[in-house]
């Protein structure tokens, strides 16, 4: 299995090779040369499988010789272990024909567990083989942080720098960064914002020198590995409720575009999706670019789902190469235009994204709202993500097709906001009552290139 880049350039990669370079040498995101495919009887099969054994099934065939079966085999077996259902990823009805994927059940309360853990994994053992070590330094506003910090954790080949902006996550997001004891975890608040960590992050990986001496690694949501992990989730639920045997639609709520990515790869795969329904908030730029209006940068609004706060949708390279005919020349053209504020899609491109996809957006109100509804028609507490994705999903469904929303956070994530939209305020998981009791291990630092840099230089393990 080779991995090519969405720009055309870089050299081809093994599965192992684009996980640990993340992104490609030509500024390219990485992807298979070509999209394994399941047969009908392949997928009838995966019925009543455990989660873990829909996982092997579905993503052996994108690993090759990377790992061996039994490598692999454990690796995903470990990284679900810790999950706190059975299930793993569980789905609950909501109405006729609309069913919640509830993503929320591993160690930091977001869908990003079911990646990161993976990788975590994955890292370990392949760095182990190779006798290396890296130093994972990761850029967060809340939830990829503290899904990073829990899955390396303890994994002997990996430090792991978090930076996130001092006095701006919240409560419970900061300590899931700050509670961990393991040596190799490294919490930094950064006097500054997201955006001046963001920034700090791109300097160190423009900083050669000081990127070979620490062996810098990057596992955003652009990492191929992680789109990969999130496949499985389509296949379970799309099972679950009859596929192949009949098709199945999906509502996502989207920032990066990564998670509904893995949608379109389970449906080139040969999984009956009718359709992939894209959820925004008010930072709506892939609701304008799907309803033909070009792909235009405009300000970061803040909002109650603040991971879906972006505007320049990184993993959407990915679709746009194959809307294009899988032309890196036309993808790195369009990627230069944005440079200077956007671009426009061709009109043969647009005709296959939207025949793919459909979109929503869903203002700050309307979220609030739909919160309140959904806790009173079904007793389910939504947290403003997946709000978002059931309003879309809701207005957007087809009466005859299941459609199935996927549920990205826990409402105890957002506590705030939950309780402000609904009057109750939501609890932490049993397991996890005791966050708040933790002691917390943090270092505040300047937003300072060079202050970081020495920090991570002193602090990482030998
Ligand atoms: C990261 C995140 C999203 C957006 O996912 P993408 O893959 O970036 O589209 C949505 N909801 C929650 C809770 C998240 O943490």
């Amino acid at each position: 299995m080779e991995y090519i880049s969405t720009r055309g350039t870089a050299p081809k990669l093994t599965f192992a090779e684009a996980m640990l370079t993340g992104l490609a040498r030509d500024g390219g995101l990485y992807v298979p040369a070509t999209i394994p495919q399941m047969s009908h009887a392949e997928i009838a099969a995966l019925a009543g499988q455990p989660y873990e054994e829909v996982a092997y099934r579905v993503m052996r065939p994108f690993i090759g010789d990377s790992f061996t079966d039994d490598a692999f085999r454990g690796a995903v077996e470990r990284a679900y272990a810790g999950f706190g259902h059975a299930a793993r990823a569980p789905l609950k009805q909501l109405n006729e024909n609309h069913f919640l994927l509830e993503l929320f059940h591993g160690p930091t309360l977001a869908f990003k567990d079911f990646a990161m853990q993976l990788i975590g994994q994955l890292f370990g053992d392949e760095l182990t083989r190779r006798g290396q070590r890296v130093t994972i330094v990761g850029a967060t506003s809340g939830d990829t942080g503290s899904a990073a910090i829990e899955a390396f954790r303890g994994i002997e080949a990996v430090d792991v720098f978090i930076l996130y902006p001092h006095g701006r996550v919240s409560e419970v997001q900061r300590r899931q960064m700050t509670t961990p004891s393991e040596d190799n975890v490294h919490a930094l608040a950064v006097d500054g914002d997201f955006d001046d960590c963001q920034a700090r992050l791109k300097d160190m990986f423009n900083d050669f020198a000081f990127r070979d001496a620490v062996g810098l690694a990057g596992v955003n949501s652009i990492n191929w590995a992680r789109v990969l992990a999130q496949v499985v989730y389509y296949f379970s639920s799309a099972v679950a409720l009859g596929a192949p045997h009949r098709k199945v639609s999906f509502a996502v709520p989207t920032g990066n575009f990564g998670d509904i990515f893995a949608g379109y790869i389970a449906r080139r795969m040969g999984l009956p999706i009718d359709r992939l329904v894209v959820a925004t908030n008010q930072n709506d730029i892939l609701h304008r670019c799907l309803s033909g209006h070009g792909y235009h940068k405009g300000e970061t609004i803040p909002s109650i789902s603040p991971s879906m706060d972006i505007q320049v949708s990184s993993n959407f390279e990915r679709a746009l190469f194959d809307a294009y005919g899988r032309d890196g020349g036309a993808v790195a053209q369009l990627m230069e235009e944005l440079k200077s504020g956007g671009f426009e899609v061709s009109q043969g491109a647009m005709q296959v994204l939207q025949d793919i996809y459909a979109s929503g957006r869903v203002s700050e109100d309307e979220t609030k709202t739909a919160i309140g509804h959904w806790l009173t028609a079904t007793g389910e507490l939504l947290c403003p993500h997946s709000a978002i994705g059931v309003r879309v999903g809701e207005a957007l469904r087809n009466p005859d097709i299941p459609m199935i929303t996927l549920a990205t956070a826990h409402p105890a994530k957002f506590p705030a906001a939950v309780e402000e939209a609904s009057g109750v305020h939501p609890p932490l998981p049993p397991r996890m009552a005791d966050l708040y009791d933790r002691p917390e291990r943090v270092t505040r630092i300047a937003n300072d290139l060079g202050a970081l840099e020495t920090h991570i230089r002193e602090h990482r393990l030998k």
